[in-house]
């Protein structure tokens, strides 16, 4: 990995410069939209179960209040710093911004190591953060609403929720304050798989636009194109899955102890049930092994999805990689080198900062099912399927001809909350992917797809900062 001399939050600070250029914004609301709004520090004493008493670090930042509430998850891990949680909250803000959601962005991290402790320290540690979020207004359905990120899930979220709600008694909408929790809590279905269904869905709109297709040298759609995958966990595994029912070949598949091949398409859920038996991905059967992990994103396919880690294609590798698409399933799997070489070899490379947003995007259908205090579907199901049941009636009448029992099925079936949820999150991506290579196509001087995303992000928080207007 090449080392930047740039911290996070500088890095993002330089794709927002390179990007800005391309806009015709004031100096002065640039400057703006770049700083990080609100930057709470926060240090508190835990005990833990042996009596010790220790001093945690942990932060929350809010970067734009151009529209509220804040957003974005907490991580739990070590690596946290002030740097790194202001650079996540600002993609927050840029992230939200390009798949309309109208939030700005937010982070929060707590600088612990989670395997450490034990459950019920960990629950301490959450809720003792919450109390100090509370104390600065610093969480709320309308003010900044957490959700899960590296180290935590929807157990924590539920702990978050119950200290908020103890805290603000007969609150009603107090489920919103925090999403990602578990659907018994107020959570939404749909949510597990949203940000690998996210990246399918935005990965399948590019390969449906014909000129870009024509560009890269490949056929148009998904149906057939060889796609590998780094990192089986949640994204890896679910964009992998989308892919797989759409027609396309799993041909390479990587985790951290070794990588597989097999040209002839891989069988996704066979190859996590063999690693469920022998604790290796390697030795699937037909399926070439390869050592080093990192390999696997040399290989020879269609599509590379890196949804492992950060910094794994840099300007090392990058040169070798034979992908025509990359589709950044992780946050930050290409260093800037990296940028810079696969957009001079003609590679498309499908950003993160929007590729990966179905989590967000679904977070905020769980917010407003909170508020709304009904869940998605329950009103019109029923109402749906006896219409449908009616029409159908009417059309086999007139025709003299019956359904045939799964066309009949499909026909009828009313939108239940998933429905509702994946339907939203597909229509979200779409227009997101097309907005972007509007803004691309409409100026040949734009680099790559990352700056383009960019410049649709800073025109749509521009806008609202210069309709607002500046208070006082
Ligand atoms: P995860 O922990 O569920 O999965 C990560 C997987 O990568 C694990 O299976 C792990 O074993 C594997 N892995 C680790 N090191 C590897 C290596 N060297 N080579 C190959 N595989 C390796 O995490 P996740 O939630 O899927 O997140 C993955 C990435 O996607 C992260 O960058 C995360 O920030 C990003 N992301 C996640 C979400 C989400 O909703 N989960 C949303 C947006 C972005």
């Amino acid at each position: 990995m090449s080392a930047t001399p740039y911290s996070f939050f500088q890095s993002v600070e330089r794709s927002f410069d390179k990007a800005a250029i391309f806009t015709n914004w004031d100096a002065g609301i640039l400057e703006q939209i770049k700083q990080c709004n609100s930057v709470y520090q926060m240090r508190f004493p835990i005990k833990r179960e042996d009596g010790t008493i220790e001093t945690i670090e942990s932060y929350r930042v809010q970067h734009s209040h151009h529209k509220t509430p804040c957003k974005g998850g907490i991580r739990f891990s070590l690596a946290v710093n002030q740097d790194e949680v202001m650079a996540l909250a600002a993609l927050m803000t840029y992230k939200c911004a390009i798949v309309n959601v109208p939030f700005g962005g937010g982070k929060g991290g707590i600088k612990i190591d989670p395997r450490k402790y034990t459950a019920y320290e960990l629950e301490k540690i959450t809720r003792r953060y919450t109390a100090e979020l509370i104390k600065k207004n610093f969480i709320g359905p309308g003010t900044d609403v957490p959700a899960p990120d590296y180290g935590t899930g929807a157990r924590e979220m539920a702990w978050i929720l119950d200290t908020y709600s103890a805290m603000h008694p007969g609150e009603i909408d107090a489920a919103g304050c925090v999403t990602g929790k578990p659907v018994s809590q107020g959570g939404v279905r749909g949510r597990t798989e949203a940000t690998g269904l996210g990246v399918f869905y935005g990965l399948r709109e590019v390969c449906n636009m014909e000129k870009v297709m024509k560009r890269l040298g490949l056929p148009l759609g998904v149906a057939g194109k060889r796609v590998c995958v780094q990192g089986l966990g949640n994204v890896g595994y679910h964009s992998a899955l989308f892919f797989h029912h759409a027609g396309s070949k799993i041909v390479g598949l990587a985790e951290y102890e070794g990588a597989i091949y097999n040209m002839d398409g891989l069988d996704l859920d066979a190859v996590v049930a063999h690693r469920k038996a022998t604790g290796s991905i390697l030795n699937f059967p037909g399926a070439t092994n390869f050592e080093k992990s990192g390999e696997a994103l040399e290989m020879d396919c269609d599509i590379l999805i890196p949804a492992a880690l950060e910094n794994v294609i840099d300007g090392e590798n990058a040169p070798r990689i034979k992908a025509k698409i990359i589709g950044e399933g992780a946050n930050g799997p290409l260093t800037p080198d990296a940028d810079e070489i696969l957009a001079r070899k003609g590679t498309l490379v499908v950003p993160d900062m929007y590729l990966n947003a179905g989590g967000v995007t679904v977070s905020y259908f769980e917010w407003l099912k909170n508020l709304s205090h009904v869940r998605y579907g329950r009103m019109e199901k029923r109402f749906t399927e006896n219409m449908n049941q009616h029409i159908m009636g009417q059309m086999e009448e007139l025709s003299g001809k019956k359904m045939r029992a799964e066309e009949r099925e499909f026909i009828m079936h009313g939108a239940d909350e998933v429905d509702l949820v994946r339907s939203g999150l597909e229509e979200t991506m779409i227009t997101a992917t097309r907005e972007i290579m509007e803004i691309w196509d409409n100026n040949p001087n734009i680099p790559d797809m990352r700056t383009a995303a960019y410049v649709c992000a800073i025109n749509k928080v521009a806008t609202s900062y210069a309709e607002l207007g500046i208070f006082p």
